[in-house]
């Protein structure tokens, strides 16, 4: 039985342990049905919070979880100490270096609400709630993604609390091999305390969402599939098929219906942005037209995804090419007719200047996907144990004609699978990550 008195006594944060109650408190996964039971929960204010706590799980053996915001937990911790980064939480923006420079425990839409004050924006995903952090070492993938690539293209530098419990600057000037490492390489390459990204002007943003009724048809969302194969480079859309449950807490429009929800994302012009999305109003009878000039303030309104925790069961895959066929087995697994206990698809065409960046410049895997994917089961926990797993195999299944053999860490459903690890980078990448892990947590602190 590991003594945490020690650890709390030199905290200036706090330190919570099982037999307290709601030791968890702060720091729970996003998806509910993710119960986590760790022997301890750290709430670290500041950064010698997590030097001290790191080397305290080193020199007891214990396992140590990193939680920011709970979006990443894949599983449930059962043991160690989950270090809670929620107090590292700032923002300074730069706006001559156009950085902003922001606590390991930020989320991305403090981020975005101080950069919009200068016009700028940094690479964020779909969902603001989401940790800085956490987005950007998977990589991270949002609504500028065909524009402005991976949100890890735009880190410049962190700050590192290692397993070694030593402080680390990731840069170009100072470690270079680490920063390279957390652009992309996901788990187990320390603590962040601090990142800087860089941000990108953009005077105007053209963005939000086109409603098509499926019930009245499918045409639409085929046509788009069919369009996005000769898209311009810098508009960014993505398609949600979606079954809006008939509850009271649904928005009149929504409540009942089952839409495909087409999210754009242009960073331009409005002349520019309506000639190029002009096609998109043209799919078929637009339901509802929520799409026009939106503040960079309001980028999360592109996709308004859930901001409340709750249960959930979702899975991740890339996809290499579409086509016709494709189109129709999307719409044969969560279009009008299916039984199959699918809530919804989201299919996010990418591509463009995700492309773009060298691969010896940061540890993103594979960036040779048009597309990635999300099965959105119901979320119904009565259903997580077999019914899920086996319709949701079934759907990857019938897509797999069409599927890229990789995968994206924050699409990957579980990064400490091996099989999926394998699909994620390749081995040389792999290596040298290994190399980065051994290097700086030899003691195999972290989770990885
Ligand atoms: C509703 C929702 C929407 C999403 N939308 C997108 C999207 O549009 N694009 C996209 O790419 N991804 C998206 N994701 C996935 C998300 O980016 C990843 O799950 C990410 O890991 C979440 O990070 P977090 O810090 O918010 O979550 P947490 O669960 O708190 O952290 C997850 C992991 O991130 C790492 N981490 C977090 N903070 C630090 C730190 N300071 N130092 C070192 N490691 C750290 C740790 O490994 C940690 O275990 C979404 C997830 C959800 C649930």
């Amino acid at each position: 039985m590991t003594d945490y008195t020690a650890l709390r006594d030199r905290l200036t944060g706090t330190l919570a342990t099982r037999d307290q109650d709601d030791h968890t408190a702060g720091a729970t996964a996003f998806n509910l049905t993710i119960q986590h039971d760790p022997d301890a929960v750290v709430h670290a204010a500041d950064e010698a919070d997590v030097v001290e706590t790191v080397r305290f799980a080193r020199a007891e053996g214990v396992p140590l979880h990193l939680h920011a915001t709970g979006h990443g937990a894949h599983g449930a911790y059962a043991s160690g100490i989950v270090l809670a980064l929620g107090g590292l939480s700032s923002v300074a923006v730069d706006p001559d270096a156009r950085t902003a420079t922001v606590g390991g425990g930020t989320r991305w839409a403090d981020v975005v609400a101080a950069a919009a004050e200068h016009g700028l924006a940094p690479v964020t995903g779909s969902s603001t709630n989401v940790g800085v952090v956490g987005f950007l070492v998977g990589g991270g993938i949002g609504p500028l993604a065909r524009s402005h690539g991976f949100g890890s293209d735009h880190l410049v530098a962190a700050r590192v609390v290692t397993g070694a419990g030593e402080v680390v600057e990731a840069s170009a000037e100072g470690d270079a091999e680490l920063l390279w490492a957390l652009r992309g390489g996901k788990t187990g390459l320390g603590v962040v305390t601090e990142v800087t990204v860089a941000l990108s002007e953009v005077p105007s943003l053209y963005a939000g969402t086109l409603f098509f009724d499926l019930e009245e048809s499918t045409d639409p969302f085929v046509r788009w599939v069919d369009w996005t194969t000769t898209a311009p480079a810098d508009v960014t859309t993505s398609g949600l098929i979606i079954r809006f449950p008939d509850l009271d807490v649904m928005p009149p429009p929504m409540r009942g219906k089952h839409l495909f929800a087409l999210h754009v994302a242009y960073p331009g012009p409005v002349d520019d942005a309506e000639r190029l999305t002009k096609p998109l109003r043209e799919l078929g009878t637009v339901y509802l037209d929520d799409l026009g000039p939106l503040p960079l303030a309001d980028i999360a309104r592109i996709t308004n995804d859930p901001t409340e925790p709750g249960p959930g069961f979702v899975r991740g895959a890339t996809v290499a090419h579409v086509d016709r066929d494709f189109a129709d087995a999307v719409l044969g697994l969560v279009g009008p007719g299916s039984t199959l206990p699918i809530m919804g698809l989201e299919l996010r065409h990418v591509g463009g200047a995700m492309k773009a960046e060298s691969p010896a410049t940061d540890a993103v895997g594979f960036r040779d996907f048009e597309y990635t994917t999300t099965i959105l089961g119901v979320p119904d926990p009565a259903l997580f144990d077999e019914v899920l797993p086996r319709a949701l195999a079934q759907a990857e299944q019938t897509l797999t004609p069409w599927l890229s053999p990789h995968l994206t860490p924050n699409w990957m459903p579980d990064p400490y699978d091996a099989e999926q690890v394998a699909r994620t980078w390749p081995a040389a990448v792999l290596a040298r990550l290994d190399a980065v892990r051994r290097t700086h947590d030899p003691d195999g602190v972290l989770a990885r």
